[in-house]
């Protein structure tokens, strides 16, 4: 690791470092994994590479849709260079089909085609459990006004297209994923970006065709091969390298 870097955060998958100009900042994947409010924690080989190459695939082809997201450009293998935004303490989850909490809460079988996609809204906080919460609070309470919720849920209508339907290409379903956006204020504007990451870290993806789960319920459910599944999810899209996730190790840091 380069000590010469100052480490400005560490969460439970990634660690954010200050990046080499004002406004940006390095995200590194780590390959550790947590779930169930970090009661269940586990080290998955390879995961952080996997995931690096599955998100910075997803942001540039957003980015290139004209879709703002705070992706700049890969490092190296684990690490990207992105736009420092101010975070929106909120998870916006998108789900196309019940699962996990939904299921639950409403009493619905897993794999129940919703009526039509459902935007919610969670309150980030690692001590309250992220707790769901409505426009009321999030206005109350001053996290976003009206405007910013209007412009995140149009984002997060069309990026939910978008990976909908190139998921789809690939012969897997998004049943639901979590988003967060940011904050960039350039020249005396603020504009709302995506931030975060997007990878089988934080959507589920099932196989079109068995209903295989490739994501991270695989850890969450102890169903085995969870690097297998994230690697399936990269092959698929064409964006693993032949030799497989063996020839993605590297160093941990090449700047
Ligand atoms: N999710 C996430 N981080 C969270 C909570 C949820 O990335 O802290 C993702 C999760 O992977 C799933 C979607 O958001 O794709 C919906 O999750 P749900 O509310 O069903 O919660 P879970 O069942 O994962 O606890």
């Amino acid at each position: 690791m380069n000590s010469r870097r100052t480490r400005i955060y560490e969460g439970k998958a990634k660690i954010l470092y200050e990046g080499p100009e004002p406004g940006t900042v390095i995200v590194h994947y780590k390959d550790d994994t947590t779930a169930f409010d970090s009661q269940k924690k586990a080290v998955i080989d390879g995961k952080g590479v996997l995931n690096q190459r599955i998100s910075e695939y997803i942001f540039t082809r957003l980015n290139n849709l004209g879709l703002p997201t705070h992706f700049m450009r890969t490092l190296n293998m684990r690490e990207q260079l992105v736009r420092e935004v101010e975070i929106i303490p909120l998870e916006i989850v998108v789900r196309n089909v019940a699962a996990g909490s939904l299921s639950k809460r409403f009493g619905l079988a897993e794999g129940t085609q919703l009526p039509r996609s459902i935007v919610e809204f969670y309150y980030k906080s690692d001590e309250l459990g992220d707790p769901m919460v409505s426009e009321e609070h999030i206005t109350a309470f001053g996290w976003a006004n009206p405007q910013d919720i209007d412009d995140v849920m149009a984002l997060a209508l069309r990026i939910n297209d978008f990976l909908s339907g190139l998921f789809l290409g690939v012969g897997l379903k998004l049943v639901d994923f979590k988003l967060e956006f940011g904050r960039l204020y350039e020249n005396e504007e603020m504009r709302i970006i995506l931030a975060d990451e997007i990878s089988p870290d934080n959507c589920r993806l099932w196989d079109v065709k068995t209903n295989e789960k490739l994501d991270k319920d695989r850890f969450r459910q102890d169903l085995g091969k969870v690097a297998e599944a994230y690697q399936e999810v990269a092959r698929r899209l064409g964006i693993l390298p032949e030799a497989g996730v063996r020839d993605m190790q590297g160093p941990d840091t090449v700047q």
